[in-house]
């Protein structure tokens, strides 16, 4: 219990407005977490486990991070492959102490990261640690299905290659959501978001289109948008690293200079 609360506990602060594109799907994980926080009859059961899947960088750990940030929950941020190769002989420990721990500091998301790393790729052999982490983890999915609806305990899990996992998870997640790259107004979105603050003197209606013929992701878009803020600020603030022999203090009450972005 100590190793989670100290490794896979987060804060988040992501807010439903920091993801672009994807209305769908937020609302959808809006209406869940509603849902399972209002009182209700007991035969509406909302999602308990709901699978995220599609190419990588296309805002899977954002939407939990938004769930989170949201109900200001507790999140819990856990990649099955590094509990694994960590905890190999512990893995299932660690999964249940997961779940004791997200039901005490309820209301709490718990987000799976690859969780395709617990089943088996066709013709290989899964190892013994990993068969015994996924059935731990089933076990507490199914649980807390029959507990009722006074817990806030919702699980997403997350993956890029969904064709490799094994009945017994995907019918635990019957929920499951494709998240795709984004098309051309997400596109722009993710732009503004991640450039906020910035003026922008660019055709984005242009530039759009040209990512989303590249197939960029939500990541390649922010790493774009990074690299175009990086050049600006070289260009606009000459010998910018002479600036650090200065004392912190001297240095906060300096201005970095800014510019609109530009096309190039
Ligand atoms: P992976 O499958 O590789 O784990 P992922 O789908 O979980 O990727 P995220 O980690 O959510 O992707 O996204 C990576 C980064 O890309 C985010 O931190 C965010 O900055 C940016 N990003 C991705 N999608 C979006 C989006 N729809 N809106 C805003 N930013 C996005």
């Amino acid at each position: 219990k100590s190793y989670v609360k100290n490794n896979l506990i987060q804060k988040s602060s992501v807010k439903w407005d920091d993801i672009g594109g994807l209305e769908d799907i937020k609302k959808l994980l809006m209406e869940t977490i509603v849902i399972s926080a209002l009182q209700k009859p007991a035969s509406i059961k909302p999602w308990k486990g709901i699978l995220l899947f599609g190419p990588p960088g296309t805002g899977k750990t954002l939407l939990a991070s938004a769930c989170a940030g949201s109900l200001d929950a507790t999140f819990f941020n856990v990649k099955a492959s590094s509990v694994l190769s960590k905890y190999f002989g512990e893995s299932s420990k660690i999964i249940s102490a997961l779940y004791e721990v997200a039901r005490e500091l309820q209301p709490s998301i718990i987000f799976i990261d690859e969780i395709d790393a617990l089943t088996t790729k066709r013709g290989e052999d899964t190892s013994e640690a990993s068969r015994r982490m996924l059935s731990t983890l089933l076990t507490e999915l199914d649980g807390f299905q029959d507990k009722g609806s006074d817990n806030l305990v919702l699980t997403l899990a997350a993956t890029n290659t969904p064709w490799d996992l094994d009945e017994a998870i995907l019918s635990r997640f019957s929920r499951r959501i494709y998240i795709p790259l984004p098309d051309k107004e997400a596109t722009k979105e993710i732009i503004k978001i991640n450039t906020k603050g910035l003026e922008l003197n660019v055709n984005l209606d242009e530039i759009a289109e040209k990512c989303v013929e590249k197939l960029y992701s939500g990541r390649d878009l922010k790493n774009l948008c990074q690299e175009a803020i990086w050049n600006m600020i070289r260009d606009v603030n000459k010998n910018l690293h002479e600036l650090a022999k200065l004392p912190y203090n001297e240095l906060k009450n300096k201005k970095l200079k800014v510019r609109p972005l530009t096309n190039e």
